[in-house]
């Protein structure tokens, strides 16, 4: 088992399969300038499988496959299999944007996969298209349907809020989980590498933020109720509406210091360990793993090197990447 510094038991990887995507969501990556890592930098569908043996191995036992957009990636269904398959795996997800999920969701759930998280942050169409600078939302939610009727589940839907852009959907969105058995998530929006001008009408820096406190004042109307917080529920706090059969949750990097509870390590696609998402510090492990040496030791290096929590309140802001490049 790895324990960090702080007493933190380390059981959640989150490998980032591609930097590639099909969207350009503003909060996540910039309009343009922005590269894709050049193809002889990236791990391939073998390093990610040796690399989730090595972290089972140490007892990782929640994966979740991530990008850029996962579904982009050629070999998606192949890494979903080998690690679904690997001994000590009880947990394998995905977080994708849905557009590709139509034609992907029953092949995924045949690979192995047993749930999804989608991003969502707006129910308007010409919003949606705005703020993922050229999606259709009408595919990403044929997408989101196509999830529910290939069984993945629970599906749990991710909207990043964003003040006076989609901050006046809080209560609309909320309610989906009235209607379906879905996990509606709030989160705060991360200082990720992306205090530019976002351009398309969206609002400037100083307007974007909305705490999770502010969330709740919107939702007051619903009467959220607690729902039990469970040891591997990680920085999310869940409420549900009275009778709904789905949740609302919330995750709050800024509001509420979210650090103690965090489980978690990243792999990026171009083979670097991240033990904080919103701390620039990395160990690359790329030769290690071309190479065919120990990982394990990698891994326990990242997570004795785990910082305590972020700096965002001293304004110690992550920027060498963006979140695209990490995977959220
Ligand atoms: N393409 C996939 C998707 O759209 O979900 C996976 C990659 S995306 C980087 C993973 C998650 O990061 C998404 O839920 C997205 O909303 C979140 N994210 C990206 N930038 C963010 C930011 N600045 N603040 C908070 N969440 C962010």
């Amino acid at each position: 088992m790895l324990i960090d510094h702080y007493g933190r038991a380390i059981t959640y990887l989150r490998i980032s399969i591609t930097d590639r995507c099909n969207l350009r969501c503003a909060y996540c990556q910039p309009a343009s300038g922005l590269s894709w890592i050049p193809e002889d930098k990236l791990l391939n569908k073998d390093d990610f499988v040796r690399l989730a043996k090595a972290a089972a191995s140490l007892g990782i036992t929640k994966i979740r496959i991530t990008g850029g957009e996962p579904l982009v990636h050629p070999d998606v269904l192949e890494i979903i299999e080998r690690i679904g398959a690997i001994p000590g795996i009880q947990d394998l997800s995905l977080t994708s944007n849905a557009i590709l999920l139509e034609e992907m969701a029953k092949p995924m759930a045949a690979a192995g996969l047993k749930r999804v998280n989608i991003s969502l942050d707006t129910l308007d169409p010409e919003k949606y298209r705005r703020v993922t600078r050229f999606g259709d939302f009408n595919q990403a939610w044929k997408g989101i349907m196509a999830a529910e009727e290939a069984g993945l589940s629970p599906i749990k839907l991710n909207t990043v809020v964003v003040g006076g852009f989609n901050d006046d959907e809080i209560p609309a969105l909320a309610r989906l989980s009235l209607d379906h058995p879905w996990h509606i998530r709030f989160i705060e929006l991360m200082p990720v590498a992306n205090s530019n001008d976002w351009g398309n009408g969206l609002p400037p820096v100083n307007q974007r933020y909305v705490s999770v406190q502010t969330m709740h004042e919107m939702l007051a109307d619903l009467s959220l109720e607690p729902e039990a917080t469970s040891a591997n529920s990680g920085p999310e706090r869940t409420f549900r509406i009275p009778g709904a059969p789905g949740t609302v949750g919330f995750i709050s990097p800024l509001g509420e210091h979210f650090c103690a509870r965090c489980n978690r390590l990243r792999l990026t696609a171009d083979g670097r360990l991240r033990s904080c998402l919103l701390v620039d510090k990395e160990i690359s492990i790329r030769d290690a793993i071309k190479s065919g040496a120990d990982l394990e030791a990698f891994l326990m290096k990242a997570v004795e090197e785990k910082p305590r929590g972020h700096e965002l309140h001293d304004h110690n802001c992550p920027d060498t990447r963006c979140m695209s490049q990490i995977g959220g």
